[in-house]
């Protein structure tokens, strides 16, 4: 079993790259190195194509299975064979947007004492025990676009398990324990000063890149849970 190599964590910009297939089966592949992003951390599996002597194959769904990416396809691929992959980059650059979004305002509300995180999506961040009122509201979706304005940088960078303090976060503690025991470096995304966590993720190059609010809007729930639903615009 050979690992694929993750081309997405060093540069999440490749659209295109080539590789050989390592591992077949009933309409999927492995390969020996991979830029599409397989379906994980609240990100959707990339689609797109390979094109193998010519021919065009379909990449429908990818999936991490240990070391190794799974391409599911729209047809048989050889062993060995050369292929040329195609990530279907509307989609996934806008699930970069989204997710970096995600990102930049789960750190604008933590920063507000949102309290802990408890669930997360691309229209969605759910905060409990939260005292969120619509005057934080106004406040952070006033800050995301001033930071949009700035075009921040997205650095990645890594950072040992052990240093990594997550306080008394269950969703993140729940994150780290997932992670395999052997697995000492963790992957760090920080936007400025205004958010930072560990993320295995596809993240855009700069805040500009996001785009700025369309829509911010809080509900109250049991148990003081409350939910933030955002749009891009
Ligand atoms: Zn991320």
């Amino acid at each position: 079993m050979e690992a694929t190599k993750l081309l997405y964590t060093n540069d999440s910009t490749i659209k295109e790259f080539d590789a050989t297939v390592t591992r077949i089966g009933p309409k999927f592949v492995v390969l020996d190195q991979t830029a599409f992003y397989p379906e994980g951390g609240g990100q959707p599996t990339d689609t797109g194509k390979l094109i193998v002597d010519g021919k065009e194959v379909k990449v429908i769904k990818v999936m991490k299975r240990g070391d190794e990416v799974f391409h599911y396809l729209s047809d048989d691929v050889e062993l060995d064979a050369k292929v040329h992959g195609v990530v279907d980059w509307d989609k996934r650059f806008q699930y970069m947007r989204l997710h970096s979004g995600e990102h930049l305002l789960t750190g604008l509300f933590e920063a507000r004492g949102s309290g802990p995180k408890v669930f997360s999506s691309f229209s969605q961040l759910d905060f409990k025990p939260s005292e969120i009122t619509e005057d934080t509201l106004s406040e952070v979706w006033k800050r995301f676009d001033e930071i949009i304005d700035k075009n921040v940088p997205v650095e990645i960078y890594n950072t040992n398990r052990d240093e990594l303090d997550v306080g008394d976060d269950e969703r993140k503690q729940s994150f780290l324990e997932k992670i395999p025991k052997d697995v000492h470096e963790l992957r760090m995304v920080k936007i400025g000063d205004y958010a930072e966590t560990f993320c295995m993720g596809t993240h855009v190059k700069s805040t500009g890149d996001i785009g700025k609010l369309k829509s911010l809007r809080l509900e109250s729930k049991k148990k003081r849970r409350k939910i933030v639903y955002f749009e891009l615009i």
